[in-house]
């Protein structure tokens, strides 16, 4: 029996619960995101942030600056967002023109409003083992799900495909934390099959179609796809072959509807927590 792990549900779950603890706020949660230029992708996302943000009842705005501007006035307007006591939380929506350094812009946002969880001050908390402000949106996300579903992570073998910044390394640093030994492949893993074998809880991150093929999957594994593809047809696909895997997984996510909604999900939760943290 494979159990559909089902993201968009989990997410409207947890959006309703806090729409509900901010309708009880006298003073709401608030979101400051910075978009450089016009990059289309990037607008739609933006957008997307502001939408949900507006229908949970966080107060968000948009700060939009035109491709050529400098990386010190970025930097300048990020400061003057660090020191406003009306915004709980900053993005930076990636990626940035060639001329800025995005290192230089992750460093300048205050870890206390780093809602992304990109800042090397948070990203730091959880590599030494301990508690951070904010966890990494996709990473929480897969947590939300393997908790909704009851899915433990103490002492099981859990195979992360993919070591990115956002997603692969801060989630073996996350799945380590919670006790599993963790393995992490990427694009030189030579045997990668022989591994994911091996896997209680396969998780792919890699943004390859149909890596995750049914015979590289252990029978009764957790298989949670974060890719994000689009297939020739324009239509969306993960990383796993999905119909086939599916066969042998015991808890299985679909891409779209998997783990997609709980990235902004998690992102909502991170500025009601960076809210909290500064009242
Ligand atoms: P990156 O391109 O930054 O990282 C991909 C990682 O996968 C790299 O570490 C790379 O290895 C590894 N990799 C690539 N090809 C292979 C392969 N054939 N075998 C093994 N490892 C491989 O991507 P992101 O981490 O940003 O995103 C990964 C995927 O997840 C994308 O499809 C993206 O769209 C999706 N995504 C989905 C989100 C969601 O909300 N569902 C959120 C964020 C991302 P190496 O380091 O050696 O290059």
């Amino acid at each position: 029996m494979t159990t559909l792990i089902e993201g968009k549900t989990v997410a409207q779950k947890i959006f309703d619960n806090l729409a509900h603890e901010i309708s009880l706020l006298e003073k709401k949660p608030s979101l400051a995101v910075i978009i450089v230029g016009d990059d289309p992708a990037s607008k739609i996302y933006v957008n997307l942030k502001k939408k949900k943000a507006h229908e949970l009842g966080i107060t968000s705005q948009v700060i939009e600056l035109d491709e050529s501007v400098s990386e010190q006035e970025l930097l300048k307007k990020i400061d003057s967002l660090n020191n406003d006591p009306a915004v709980n939380a900053i993005l930076v929506q990636m990626p940035l023109p060639e001329h800025i350094n995005p290192v230089n812009v992750i460093e300048k946002i205050n870890p206390l409003k780093d809602v992304d969880c990109f800042h090397p001050y948070n990203i730091g908390r959880i590599a030494t083992g301990n508690k951070s402000y904010v966890y990494p949106c996709t990473p929480k996300g897969i947590f939300r799900l393997l908790d909704f579903y009851n899915i433990p992570v103490e002492g099981k073998h859990a195979v992360v495909v993919g070591r990115s910044n956002i997603v692969g390394r801060p989630l073996a640093q996350m799945l380590l934390n919670e006790n599993a030994t963790v393995t992490i492949c990427h694009s030189r893993t030579k045997n990668l099959s022989e591994i994911t074998k091996t896997a209680d809880i396969l998780i792919s991150a890699a943004g390859c179609p149909a890596l995750i093929k049914k015979d590289m999957v252990k029978d009764g594994a957790v298989v949670i796809d974060v890719g994000i593809n689009r297939k020739s047809d324009g239509k969306l696909c993960g990383d796993v072959d999905f119909e086939n895997v599916k066969e042998k997984a015991s808890f299985i996510t679909p891409v779209p509807g998997g783990v997609g909604p709980m990235t902004i999900c998690s992102l909502m939760c991170n500025t009601m927590d960076l809210f909290k943290l500064q009242n």
